[in-house]
């Protein structure tokens, strides 16, 4: 049974960043592995918000591994100061490390995982456990064997809901066809659903300022465009930041270009605003009411963050953070309460480990609800991770980071600019404040679920008034 399962490949869930950058490092391990990604292509989840600049450039992006496989093919390396959207990253790193003749022919496209567990062995059953196989179902019922499974799904496919207590408001399932997730391409391919209507935004995260700043410009293009922004707290003063004075100078540019628009009236602002029920009026508007008040538009971006799904691998052996959802030993490592991006110490196999021998999550999964995650960070993961597969411990638990904590969870470059130079001036933590504009798209990308609270949130009916300041994560 042991050699078998050794003869078995490594099944990666997902072909993103973290998925194709453990496919590099199994390759360069020589260990077979098989990917199984959902979309019809690599980076599906990228290239859904690839028309977003990424806040960290290039030199943060390419996984070592990748990047010396890409090499051997005569790969050039872009400018590693420079900014790249989405859909560059996609374009002109994924998309040539998944075509390598060395990974191509082991990714498999639209095969979506629907559940993994042990070959004969539900979660209860201990004898015989660690030598049984993993059992990966596709959801088109066809069943793979693996002797190590990595999950670098993601969370994209799992935002968070409308709802202000954690499930689906009332009536919010039935309304999703009035509802957009995350990030938008407002002005770009997404458009014709924005011009000329009426958009309620709910987060209060960056996701939800972006997406602000884009409706925003649509309004000042389209006669007819308005927005509505609501959020839970009594003040706007986390989504503003520190504003000139923010040690995160993108976040303070994006903040006062949102406080001039909600100054002028070009964004209605909101405030104390819960969401508790949605429901579709007859003449085809949605409307949304936190139980005192009514917002009535034609379409609502529900920017609220994103959580794991962890339906998958009910029936493996897990020991989740009961809080955060990724491994218990990495939740103090990533707390959004006490951690930006930038400083989450490096970790590996041993953080990442699960009673389930040979289970692990990792990329922008292994972080569960926290938003520091940054791919250099799980570009590290799965090194460690793949050593420790291919019997490597030393090298597995040397767990490294380069980092620097400015440069690479934001920038402040200049208007338009799509590269940083100086990055020992820009970034995401004990920066130097700056006043520069920086246009939408560039920021802090990820939502916020709900949590990173330092203060009460207004929750109606409770009367007594929300103090509204919120700490906030360097990528939430
Ligand atoms: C707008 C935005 C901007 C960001 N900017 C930066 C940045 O500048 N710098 C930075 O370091 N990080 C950034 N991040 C954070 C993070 O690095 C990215 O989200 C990154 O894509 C995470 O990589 P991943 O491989 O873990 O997951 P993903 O990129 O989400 O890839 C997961 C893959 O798994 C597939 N999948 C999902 N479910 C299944 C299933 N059941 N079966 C099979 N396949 C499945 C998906 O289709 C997808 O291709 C940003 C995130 C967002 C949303």
């Amino acid at each position: 049974m042991t050699n078998r399962l050794d003869d078995l490949p490594v099944v990666v869930i997902g072909a993103g960043p973290v998925g194709l950058a453990a496919a590099a490092h199994l390759t360069e391990r020589g260990l077979p592995f098989t990917i199984l990604e959902a979309g019809d292509g690599p980076a599906a989840a990228v290239r859904q918000w690839g028309h977003m600049r990424l806040f960290s450039p290039w030199r943060y992006n390419i996984d070592p591994a990748a990047r010396r496989l890409l090499a051997d093919a005569g790969w050039v390396v872009p400018d590693l100061d420079v900014l790249p959207t989405g859909g560059q990253l996609a374009a002109d790193y994924l998309q040539p490390l998944a075509d390598l003749p060395a990974l191509k022919p082991h990714i498999r496209y639209s095969a979506r995982v629907a559940a993994v567990t042990r070959l004969g062995v539900d979660r209860v059953r201990t004898a015989g456990r660690e030598s049984a196989p993993f059992l990966v179902r596709l959801a088109s019922g066809e069943d793979l064997h693996a002797r190590a499974v990595l999950d670098a799904s993601g969370t994209w496919t799992a935002p968070n809901v409308l709802g202000a207590s954690g499930i689906p408001a009332h009536g919010e399932t039935a309304a999703a066809a009035f509802i957009e997730h995350a990030l938008p391409d407002v002005l770009g391919t997404d458009r014709d659903r924005f011009a000329g209507k009426r958009t309620l935004v709910v987060g209060a995260g960056h996701s939800a300022a972006n997406t602000l700043l884009f409706l925003a410009e649509l309004a000042d293009q389209e006669p007819g465009t308005s927005v509505v922004w609501a959020i839970r707290s009594a003040s706007p003063a986390r989504t503003y930041g520190g504003e000139s004075a923010d040690a995160l100078p993108a976040r303070g540019a994006i903040g006062t270009r949102l406080r001039a628009y909600v100054e002028a009236g070009t964004i209605e602002l909101v405030t104390g605003f819960s969401v508790h029920t949605v429901a579709s009026t007859s003449d085809g508007r949605v409307e949304v009411s936190d139980g005192t008040r009514t917002i009535v538009a034609d379409r609502i971006v529900s920017a609220t963050g994103f959580r794991p799904d962890h339906t998958l691998t009910t029936e493996l052996r897990l020991d989740l953070d009961p809080i955060l959802g990724s491994t218990r030993a990495l939740a103090p490592l990533i707390d959004p309460n006490q951690h930006s991006c930038g400083t989450v110490p490096p970790h590996g196999v041993d953080e990442l480990a699960h009673p389930e021998p040979g289970f692990y999550a990792i990329g922008m999964k292994s972080y569960g609800r926290a938003p520091t995650f940054l791919m250099a960070t799980g570009y590290e993961q799965a090194r460690s991770v793949v050593a420790a597969l291919a019997g490597d411990w030393t090298t597995a638990r040397d767990v490294r980071l380069d980092l620097p904590e400015t440069g690479v969870c934001s920038s402040n470059a200049s208007p338009d600019a799509d590269r940083i130079d100086g990055a020992s001036d820009g970034g995401c933590c004990g920066t130097t404040a700056s006043d520069t504009a920086v246009p939408a798209g560039r920021g802090l990308a990820t939502g916020i679920s709900g949590g990173l609270l330092s203060a009460p949130l207004t929750l109606l009916p409770v009367t007594t008034p929300a103090g509204g300041e919120q700490a906030g994560g360097c990528c939430g």
